[in-house]
């Protein structure tokens, strides 16, 4: 497939051909940088794992250049973790058994540049390549610019491409858990099973681990919070759970405006403490 620089990657962990590794996706994952499928998607990587049937592929959209650095990367250069960070994502991409891993290589600048259409190209692309049933994004009221960047230009790229029929869009959690939504608005996904498999998914991104950043402890350790603090009554039900907010009115409404949408969200949590108020103070 062309893709918009040269530098892009596809990644086939079975070595399937390019055509039928693509046509088989039934879950497509689209993130910002390397590791953050493993953080926000595994609900998905979960549904396709030794599924005959049901195949995930991963979409990273930028370089990973710009990432911190620590320990025995220290003196990385920037082209140096730029190849450590694709070498960990495609470790994941074998690990969980993933029909494909693109690596499109933008920089963090297309992407938060409303004007720049070449993240919407590529994402168009792969869309109308891998024509997927159910997707997985940042969530709109995540704190990183970047991945709220990659979610508008996907909102874009899902309205433009041909003969894809999303039936569900989902936007999860990085950076900014989904735990303020009120209840009714949350998309719980359990994630009790294959722990085995989540450690280890979280676990190759040696390079941002090193320097003290426990992303493997605090992702499993987020997801065991909200299956606990989900339900305030009854036993836990499940030892883990990823929050998502349903994205899916983006792409069934063309006209839905991406801002107005996540401020619905707000207005209700906030309608939500108000309301408490007015029961306890009469
Ligand atoms: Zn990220």
């Amino acid at each position: 497939m062309q893709l918009a620089l040269d530098t892009a990657q596809l990644y086939i962990p079975d070595n399937a051909a390019e055509t039928e590794a693509l046509a088989r996706t039934t879950h497509l994952g689209i993130a910002a940088h390397q590791d953050d499928l493993e953080i926000m998607a595994f609900e998905g990587i979960l549904a396709c794992f030794q599924q005959p049937d049901r195949w995930f592929t991963g979409v990273i959209v930028t370089n990973g250049a710009g990432s911190a650095r620590a320990g025995v990367y220290a003196d990385y250069t920037d082209e140096a973790m730029v190849s450590v960070r694709r070498v960990e994502q495609k470790k994941a991409a074998f690990v969980g058994e993933y029909a494909a891993q693109f690596l499109l290589d933008h920089g963090s600048g297309a992407v938060k540049d409303a004007s720049s259409t070449v993240v919407v190209e590529d994402l168009v692309r792969i869309l109308e390549a891998t024509k997927p049933d159910c997707v997985y994004t940042h969530n709109l009221a995540d704190k990183h610019d970047t991945h709220v960047g990659v979610t508008l230009k996907l909102v874009e790229a899902l309205r433009r491409a041909k003969g894809v029929n999303v039936k569900k869009l989902y936007g999860c959690e990085v950076w900014r858990d989904l735990d303020w939504m009120i209840d009714d608005d949350k998309v719980a996904f359990d994630t009790s099973a294959h722990e085995n498999l989540q450690a280890a998914l979280l676990g190759v991104f040696d390079s941002q681990i090193a320097g003290g950043k426990r992303y493997d402890l605090a992702t499993l350790g987020r997801r065991r919070a909200n299956a606990t603090y989900h339900a305030s009554h009854g036993v836990d039900e499940s030892t883990g759970t990823i929050f998502a907010m349903d994205l899916t009115p983006l792409v069934t409404d063309p006209g839905l405006d991406p801002l107005d949408y996540v401020q619905a969200y707000v207005g209700r949590f906030a309608e939500e403490v108000t309301a408490r108020f007015g029961k306890l103070r009469g």
